[in-house]
C-alpha cells in the first residue's frame, strides 16, 4: 500500500483502523455470549434425561430388579431415556454443521408429492395412536418435481409433520398442500388444527432450544432444535420459511421451493 506522508490521512486511517478493531472485539464479544449460552442450553437439556435414566438405572441395582414387572416398566423408561438423549445429540450434530456452514447441499431434480408420501407413511402409526388423519391435497396427483436436496428436505417435512402431530389434538388433522407460486417456485404448507401457538411466540419460534411451553413439550420429547434446523436448511437453499398460528385453533408452517423444470 503507498505510504503514506498527509497527517489528516494519517489519522484517518488510525481512526478507521481503531473502529475496525472494535467492531472486531464486539463481534467476538456476541459470539462468546452466543457460544456460553449454547453450551449452557446444550447441558440443561441433556442433563434432564440422563438423571431420569440414571434414577431409574438405580432404583433397579437397590432391588427393584428383583420384581419382574417393575423391572421391565423401569428398564422401558430408562430405555425412552436414552432414546431421547440420542434425538438430542443427534440433532445436536446437525445443527452444529449447519450452522459452521460445513453441509454442502446435494441439489436433485426429486418428485415433492412422493417425498410427502413417504413421510406420511413413516409416521402413519404415531398419528394413528393420537387418532390423527394425516391428509394431502389431493388436487395434486401428479408428481411435483422440484430441486433440493432430497435428504434435507425430507428432514424439513419429518420435523413439521413429527410437530403437527406432537402439537395436534386427538382426532385432529394435518394436511399438506402444495401450490405452484408465481416464476419457477412451489410452496409446501403443513397445516394442523392443534393447540395453535400465541402470537408472541412466533418471533422466537426458530430459535434454537425455544420452546413454548417448556414443561408440556418436554413429555413430549424434543429437544427444541427441530424448527431451527427446517430454519437453517431452508435458508441454506435460499428459499423462504413461514409460520402462521393461532393459539387454541393451530398452525401452518410453509417453505418455498425451486420447480424442476
Ligand atoms: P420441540 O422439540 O420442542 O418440538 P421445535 O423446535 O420443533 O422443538 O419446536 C419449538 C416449539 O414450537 C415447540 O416446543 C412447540 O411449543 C412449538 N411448536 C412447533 N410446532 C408446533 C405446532 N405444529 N403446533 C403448536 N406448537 C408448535
Amino acid at each position: 500500500s503507498p505510504i503514506t506522508t498527509d497527517m489528516g490521512t494519517l489519522i484517518q486511517e488510525i481512526d478507521k483502523f481503531a473502529r475496525d478493531k472494535k467492531l472486531e472485539i464486539e463481534t467476538l464479544k456476541v459470539r462468546e455470549q452466543y457460544r456460553k449460552e449454547f453450551f449452557g442450553n446444550v447441558s440443561h437439556e441433556l442433563k434432564t434425561p440422563l438423571f431420569t435414566v440414571q434414577g431409574y438405572i438405580l432404583t433397579l441395582l437397590d432391588g427393584a430388579m428383583n420384581d419382574e414387572n417393575i423391572r421391565k416398566k423401569y428398564l422401558e423408561r430408562a430405555s425412552k431415556g436414552v432414546e431421547r438423549l440420542v434425538y438430542i445429540v443427534n440433532d445436536l450434530d446437525m445443527i452444529t454443521k449447519l450452522e459452521i456452514g460445513d453441509l454442502s447441499l446435494n441439489i436433485e431434480s426429486f418428485d415433492i408429492v412422493k417425498l410427502v408420501k413417504n413421510v406420511f407413511e413413516m409416521f402413519e402409526m404415531r398419528a394413528n395412536d393420537k387418532r390423527i388423519t394425516l391428509t394431502f391435497d389431493m388436487d395434486y396427483p401428479k408428481p411435483i418435481m422440484v430441486k433440493a436436496d432430497k435428504e434435507r428436505i425430507q428432514q424439513v417435512l419429518i420435523n413439521l409433520i413429527i410437530n403437527s402431530i406432537k402439537y395436534g389434538r386427538e382426532k385432529g388433522t394435518t394436511e399438506v398442500s402444495i401450490e405452484n407460486l408465481i416464476k419457477n417456485k412451489v410452496i409446501v404448507r403443513v397445516t394442523d388444527n392443534g393447540i395453535g401457538i400465541g402470537k408472541n411466540h412466533l418471533p422466537r419460534l426458530f430459535e434454537r432450544f425455544y420452546r413454548v411451553d417448556k414443561s408440556g413439550s418436554r413429555t413430549e420429547g424434543g429437544s427444541g432444535l427441530g424448527l431451527s434446523i427446517v430454519k437453517h436448511i431452508i435458508e441454506a437453499h435460499h428459499e423462504k420459511i413461514y409460520v402462521e398460528s393461532e393459539y387454541g385453533v393451530g398452525s401452518e408452517f410453509s417453505f418455498t421451493l425451486e420447480k424442476a423444470e
